[in-house]
């Protein structure tokens, strides 16, 4: 039977499969159907798996023998610098170029013992290092709403698969607004969740104080439902939070929203994504939601302290990547030499470019004047949160300042890709969950999103406004 994956949801599939109205094996075929028609045009994945049907299969089998699993018979898409045990991952890098992962991560394991079904894995930037996807050693991939257009990144590939209908749900990596930067550019709903409350073992380290894996979906309730399965507490990762972390949130009757005007409403902000953003908040204030324009002094430092803090981290995680243990290896004559070509080669430009400016910030002579002073700085904006959330419930921004930007029109110009990530960048740095939803779309049709922001732990409250905001939305 033929199923229309572009209409259907996880929460409507799990019905589906559970009254016996289609099969596992069905939802596969028509994931495979649609990458055989969009895939050529879009490259959102590096690699399908050729035994997708032969998961479904078994997930089939297990539903008819009672399996219970929350996600049992669900396709979904990995971005590429998640491993799943025995299977190629490259974090989208020369340098990993046919690296076969060793063991799963932390959240495959869930996912697996869920019952979810691997359909491929995803192009993404470099190393997770860009907002575009254009950085990928694989090709870059385009946008399903304009294939002139990008996807927006790191997890570019993620978002397009979803986007596209060719799986249910995702995941992708956040470090500075990997997950909802390209939500927000192709129309889908992306999560980045609460630091310590998914487990990081087997992700690819990039900036291991910011990084967090979170989930694609079309809705929120699917979002919440992946969230469901990939969070807990971990112990193979040392920065966890306990199992209990996560709030159950008492319903409110009226939520306060905080609105920083100041730091939104400046130069290079695109007049639709402002526009759109104040109809957003119209639609939450006719719905019974209070906004209150709140001020962050500190995020407008936000965009320094992270290019200067991950930079610092990802220098020193990729420094493993030697020619010896891992992926390519070239001669280099010496074990400096081999070091040097191996890196040389395998590495892309940006991927360079964050190295060299990690090492220099971390330097001695510069450690204090950068590392240690960007640290400093970002104590003052996890301060701005704090005293913003003692007085409203969430903070609201646009995702993204511009809508998805042509193919080549940043690749040059790596300072005005880094501008991208204005808003999403300071929640990372404050550890905090934040949600990117549809909020429209401009003249061009192409999709614009806003950023529900919540204090620690309360991604319950994102869940609760995000899914009210998709039912008073046009
Ligand atoms: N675009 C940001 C960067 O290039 C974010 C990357 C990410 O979140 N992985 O650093």
């Amino acid at each position: 039977m033929s199923v229309d994956l572009n209409k259907l949801i996880i929460e409507e599939a799990l019905k589906g499969l559970s009254n016996g109205d289609f099969s596992s094996v069905d939802l596969v075929k028509s994931s495979l159907n649609i990458i055989s028609e969009k895939e050529g045009d879009i490259h959102a994945y590096l690699e399908v798996f050729d035994d997708a049907i032969e998961q479904a299969k078994k997930a089939d089998e297990e539903r008819k023998n009672g399996g219970k699993g929350m996600l049992l018979g669900i396709p979904l898409a990995v971005k590429d610098n998640i491993l799943i045990e025995g299977r190629r991952v490259t974090a989208a890098s020369k340098i990993l170029e046919g690296y076969v992962a060793p063991y799963d991560a932390t959240v495959i394991k869930q996912l697996k013992k869920e019952g979810a079904i691997f359909i491929g894995r995803t192009n993404m930037d470099e190393f997770a290092m860009g907002g575009s996807t254009e950085n990928s050693a694989f090709g870059v991939t385009k946008n399903p709403h304009d294939l002139s257009r990008v996807a927006g990144g790191s997890s570019g590939g993620s978002a397009a698969a979803v986007a596209m209908g060719s799986v249910l749900g995702a995941l992708g990596s956040d470090t500075g607004g990997s997950i909802r930067q390209p939500a927000s550019l192709c129309g889908v709903v992306g999560l980045k969740t609460t630091y310590g409350s998914v487990s990081r073992f087997g992700l690819m380290a990039m900036g291991s104080s910011l990084d967090q894996i979170g989930p694609f979906a079309k809705t929120v309730g699917d979002a919440e439902i992946l969230f469901k399965a990939i969070s807990g507490h971990d112990e193979m990762d040392s920065t966890s939070l306990p199992d209990d972390f996560y709030k159950t949130e008492s319903k409110k009757d009226k939520l306060v929203i905080g609105v920083p005007r100041n730091f939104i409403f400046t130069e290079g902000i695109d007049k639709e994504v402002l526009s759109n953003f104040e109809k957003s908040l119209n639609l939450l204030e006719k719905s019974g939601a209070e906004i209150k324009d709140i001020d962050l002094p500190s995020l407008k430092h936000s965009l320094a302290v992270y290019y200067i803090l991950m930079p610092a981290e990802a220098s020193t995680n990729l420094a493993r990547f030697d020619g010896v243990r891992f992926g390519l290896s070239e001669d280099g004559g010496d074990v400096l030499g081999s070091y040097m070509k191996t890196r040389g080669d395998g590495f892309g430009r940006e991927v360079r470019r964050r190295i060299m400016l990690g090492a220099y910030v971390l330097s001695s002579g510069y450690y204090d004047a950068y590392y240690n002073k960007a640290n400093g700085v970002r104590a003052l904006i996890n301060d701005d949160f704090k005293k913003a959330f003692s007085s409203v419930d969430i903070i609201a921004t646009p995702t993204s300042p511009v809508p998805a930007f042509k193919i080549g029109e940043k690749s040059e110009d790596p300072l005005s890709m880094y501008l991208a990530d204005i808003f999403t960048v300071p929640v990372n740095l404050a550890g905090v969950p934040a949600i990117s939803i549809p909020s429209g779309f401009t003249e061009e049709k192409l999709p614009l999103g806003i950023q529900f922001i919540a204090g620690h732990d309360r991604e319950g409250i994102l869940f609760e406004l995000g899914k009210k905001f998709e039912s008073i939305r046009e």
